[in-house]
């Protein structure tokens, strides 16, 4: 019994080490919540001593002639992930947002519930991120903002296709969830902010659609009952300025 137990022992170990080294755990709640995320790695500690971070609540942004987002989502999704953080969809090729003159491609979407910005103070029952990127590495992120009323069919198509089980990702071939998501006017707020997630990067410009879409009471509770609600609260602005 000991000659077994020992060589597992060492392997648990090791194996613990080494998992520790790749991702460290964070969650939404807890000793592990969000107030403790700069605490938990050094690689975390925008989280903790960043000056722009995200999310924000949105008051009095500063009126300009910001132009509609320019996006050309023509490729496909591949696969749908249950990270155990959200529910990820990755991007195929050919999904893109122009910003600025640069082209941004899209990498994947998910989701959080409750909303993670607000507008005015007002919290939203869901909330959609589609994060780009450039060929420098910047990241520039879509966000669209979910009020209860009725069912959503780009909620109803990632849902219908979701792992039950954290770590696990099906195949997941559509256009139509990600442009059924995206509402038609994409006038919206731009303000320079981060990551909401670990390690909480800062550089990110933010793109906030003002249109609020429509999530069913159900489906926003189906996504709760597979993820837990997973928004990170309102951070301070530090005389960061909002337009729209
Ligand atoms: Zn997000």
């Amino acid at each position: 019994m000991r000659q077994i137990a020992f060589p597992l022992l060492v392997l648990v170990v090791f194996a613990g080490n080494a998992l520790a080294e790749q991702e460290v755990h964070w969650t939404y709640s807890g000793k592990h919540g969000p107030e403790h995320w700069g605490e938990l790695s050094e690689a975390f500690v925008a989280c903790r001593e960043g000056k722009s971070q995200s999310p924000i609540d949105i008051v009095d942004p500063i009126d300009t002639d910001l132009v509609p987002i320019a996006l050309a989502y023509r490729g496909s999704t591949t696969a749908i992930v249950n990270n155990g953080h959200t529910l990820q969809i990755n991007a195929g090729p050919d999904n893109s947002l122009d910003l600025d003159g640069q082209t941004f491609e899209l990498l994947q979407f998910h989701l959080h519930s409750p909303s993670e910005h607000r507008i005015q103070g007002e919290s939203f029952a869901l909330e959609a991120h589609f994060v780009h990127k450039n060929d420098r590495g910047e990241l520039a992120v879509v966000a669209v903002l979910f009020r209860e009323g009725a069912p959503s069919d780009g909620i109803a198509t990632i849902e219908a296709s979701a792992p039950a089980k954290v770590g696990m990702s099906k195949a997941l071939e559509t256009l139509t969830a990600s442009l059924e998501i995206m509402p038609e006017n994409t006038a919206h707020y731009r303000y320079s902010g981060s990551l909401t997630t670990p390690p909480c990067t800062e550089g990110v410009t933010w793109l906030v659609v003002e249109a609020i879409g429509s999530v069913s009471k159900e489906q926003v509770e189906k996504f709760v009952a597979i993820i837990g609600e997973d928004a990170r609260g309102p951070q301070p602005l530090n005389g960061r300025r909002v337009v729209h």
